[in-house]
């Protein structure tokens, strides 16, 4: 424990303060130091002894603090495991409320099975491989909850939620196969995203530079809109976006203070899972925590695959300017590597081996499908634009509305910047019906002198600007009925810079 001296405990009322009133325009402190007055603090410890919620003086808060900015909820969490663990719950409870109902809803209704298969598929199979370190952190998230609500939440549920992108489509379907049941849902692999990282002569000045924009079904994706910046006890420090109450990215993308930069898009059409593997959302977390290299990121993410969400990883090494991408299927994968030269993602395997292994049914050829038409949308791009590629270039690549396959701009399910809702035809090879509620939901880019200093630019909703409106969606579309209760407005932001260690009062103007 930390001696509590005077800075400590102010910086132990600020959190206090900071999670009663949530307001940004209070922030004074976070990790930085003092700068609130001592008048204002005994007044403050005053309302907070008149108000606060229960649990708010818990000292696992000190250090931790929240902040909204840009349609983004930033959070700062440090510490142990249990204690990291402790300040998400806490400072994003209602979120992760809201969270869990709406991804819940969505893994039960697509594979008809109940939340309690769900719970012991967490309990049984993922449980007892999760490292002792993020077992903590996951069982400090339902005490952070629960100090916060009255939650009911235990730790298999949020276990669960933790494995939202891999327990229904891969796990669920080769239960299905394997326990032969009768009248399975035909359940397929997400495909989620669009993504880019160059280095060398292909951009502006030589550094590398990442972008990646998230494509899921917008409910989920509204909700997707949390910066994490983490500092662990051990590891390196991260900054990555994610989702409240799932340890990983998991869409994903960060950066880490020894210089890696992160990103991924996920393998179409994949088939396979073995259950007694680790589950991707922990080796995914744990390499962006312990990786500081190219090699160390692959090792871990090969350490217990389980073929779960299984993604063509982007990745920098801001300290050797090199760029990789591993293709990693569940019976083979692939890495390749350069100085010079770009990798963009969206969603195709490309490796022969790792297609005829783990994705048999994915054609390559067939140029009418979201991810092979982004495909020849992001070459035409690169190609166009070599040598100028920046963070700028790269957001508005992220935005890009050319289906290359009408070779006309329109918002369709083949744009880099998704909008499957105005696609008649929707996405059926990832079992997305026509005017699916899906497509780009979120945007990041950085580079590596941005990385270098833990900075990385977000937007909020479709990266092109569009807001997408629930209710006139829904009056067009009754057969979506179904998610009324958890399909909200997807307003975009603004591009917004976050850093490491940033607090309201510390932003830019
Ligand atoms: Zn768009």
């Amino acid at each position: 424990m930390e001696p509590v001296d005077g800075t400590s405990l102010m910086r132990r009322t600020a959190a206090i303060l900071v999670i009663l009133l949530g307001g940004a325009a209070l922030w004074g402190l976070g990790g930085s130091g003092a700068d609130v007055t001592a008048a204002n603090g005994a007044l403050y410890t005053a309302i907070a002894a008149a108000q606060k919620p229960s649990g708010a003086n818990d000292p696992r808060l000190a250090g931790a603090h929240r902040f909204e900015d840009g349609g983004w909820i930033y959070v700062h969490l440090e510490g142990d495991p249990a204690t990291v663990g402790f300040q998400h719950g806490y400072l994003l409870a209602p979120d992760i409320e809201d969270g869990f109902a709406a991804v819940s809803a969505g893994m039960m209704h697509e594979t008809q099975r109940d939340w309690a298969f769900f719970r012991k598929a967490a309990h049984e199979m993922l449980w007892p491989k999760i490292d002792e370190e993020y077992q903590q952190e996951l069982q400090g998230i339902v005490d952070g909850l629960r100090a916060r609500t009255n939650s009911k939440l235990d730790v298999d549920d949020i276990v669960a939620m933790n494995a939202f992108e891999e327990l229904p489509d891969y796990y669920v379907p080769w239960y299905n196969k394997q326990q032969k049941v009768a009248h399975a849902p035909d359940l397929k692999s997400p495909g989620n995203c669009s993504a880019i990282v160059a280095t060398g002569s292909w951009t502006k000045n030589g550094q590398i530079v990442m972008a990646h924009n998230n494509w899921t079904n917008y409910a989920n994706g509204e909700r997707w809109r949390i910066v994490f910046d983490i500092a662990p006890r051990s590891g390196h420090r991260i900054l990555m976006d994610g989702f409240p109450g799932v340890i990983a990215s998991d869409d994903d993308f960060g950066i880490n203070s020894d210089g890696l930069m992160v990103t991924e898009t996920t393998i179409t059409q994949f088939e396979g899972w073995d259950p007694d593997g680790k589950a991707e959302f922990v080796r995914a977390r744990k390499a962006l925590q312990y990786a500081g290299s190219i090699d160390e990121y692959t090792k871990i993410m090969l350490e217990g695959n389980n073929g779960g969400y299984a993604n063509d990883w982007l990745l920098g090494d801001s300290k050797t300017s090199e760029i990789a991408q591993i293709e990693l299927g569940l019976k083979a994968y692939k890495l390749w590597r350069t100085k010079d030269g770009a990798f963009a993602g969206s969603n195709w395997a490309r490796d022969p081996k790792v297609i005829k292994a783990d994705t048999p049914q994915f054609e390559p050829n067939n140029l009418e499908t979201s991810p092979n038409a982004r495909r020849v949308r992001w070459e035409q791009l690169l190609k166009e634009n070599k040598g100028k590629i920046d963070v700028d270039l790269a957001e508005k690549m992220l935005g890009d509305h050319v289906d290359s396959y009408h070779q006309k701009a329109e918002t369709n399910e083949r744009t880099l910047c998704g909008h499957v809702d105005s696609s008649p035809r929707g996405v059926d090879v990832w079992g997305w019906a026509p005017y699916f509620p899906g497509g780009a939901v979120q945007a990041k880019a950085t580079d590596s002198a941005m990385t270098k200093e833990m900075k990385l630019v977000a937007r909020a909703g479709h990266p092109c600007g569009e807001d997408f409106l629930a209710k006139p969606f829904l009056a067009a579309h009754p057969e979506y009925a179904w998610q009324a209760l958890f399909l909200h407005d997807m307003k975009a932001g603004p591009w917004t810079e976050f850093h490491s260690g940033e607090t309201a009062s510390s932003q830019k103007p």
